[in-house]
């Protein structure tokens, strides 16, 4: 796409010509759709849990209060509705910190073993009521990697919590990290519903879901992955995925042990 501008050439205030200027434009014209395009999904995202709030309150105040009961359930929904929305907000928060390709963040070497422990701690509950054995297997004796923390927090507790999320009851969630000299290897590994190869291409982009009603009924915001994805550029790594529908899905991540920045490139999309 080329934007066209004419303006006159003027010497001695009298027009004497016109210069004609070309400007390729397409790149621009697509990052403006790319960003329409994030405030409408957002936008429906937001709409959806608030639909629903509102819903269930107004029931609720024409007179559905009256039973304790009903009154609990409806509240309930409120509450986990509201839930989800903040934590739509902080993932996109999240985002668009991580796009904002911030060279201040604080890198420091990063106990990968003491971090995953403490991520385990965190999902060992809903792990408990799905009847999900999660076991940890550590090959790489006191590795550290370069990293920021809280980053490295987020990647792994995305990828835990999604395999869990989508492992059905009585299933297992493997977590291996060994060392393979340069690189730190880390794989999450589920006995899970699976993804089928249609949607891999479409996996990390955010707000994909492969079936939205279950990632919503999950409580998912589909960002965990964009997030992931970003993380995994940021700290010049890669992540691949392994699945089989019905039987469960690997996430394979490989990141420099030591960080170096190249301060001329910008974080990949
Ligand atoms: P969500 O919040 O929906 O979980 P994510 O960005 O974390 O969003 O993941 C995107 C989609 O990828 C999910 O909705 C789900 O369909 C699929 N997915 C992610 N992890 C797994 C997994 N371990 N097993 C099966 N499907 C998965």
């Amino acid at each position: 796409i080329l934007r066209v501008s004419i303006s006159p050439l003027k010497v001695d205030n009298r027009v004497n010509g016109a210069v004609i200027s070309l400007e390729d434009i397409t790149e621009l014209k697509r990052l403006d759709q790319v960003k329409a395009e994030l405030v409408a999904n957002m936008s429906h995202e937001i709409k959806t849990p608030l639909t629903s709030i509102k819903g269930f309150a107004e029931t609720l105040l024409d007179g559905a209060m009256d039973d304790r009961e009903t009154c609990r359930r409806f509240l309930t929904i409120i509450d986990s509705e509201a839930d989800r929305m903040s934590r739509l907000i902080n993932d996109s928060l999240t985002l668009s910190r991580l796009e904002s390709q911030d060279r201040n963040i604080s890198i420091e070497p990063i106990n990968l073993h003491e971090l995953i422990v403490n991520i385990l701690d965190m999902v060992d509950s809903s792990a408990k009521t799905k009847n999900i054995d999660v076991t940890f297997y550590d090959q790489a004796t006191d590795m550290k990697i370069d990293g920021n923390e809280d980053r490295m927090h987020q990647l792994m507790l995305n990828l835990i919590d999604n395999a869990i999320k989508y492992t059905p009851s009585g299933g297992k969630v493997t977590i291996t990290i060994k060392d393979e000299g340069e690189d730190a290897f880390i794989s999450v590994k589920d006995t899970g519903i699976g993804i089928a190869k249609e949607h891999m291409p479409r996996l990390f982009e955010r707000f994909y879901r492969v079936d939205k009603g279950r990632s919503r009924n999950m409580g998912g915001t589909g960002l965990g992955l964009a997030i992931v994805k970003h993380v995994v550029m940021s700290m010049n790594g890669t992540i691949d995925v392994n699945s089989e529908l019905g039987r469960g899905t690997e996430f394979i991540v490989r990141l420099p042990k030591h960080y170096s920045a190249h301060p001329s490139d910008p974080v990949a999309d």
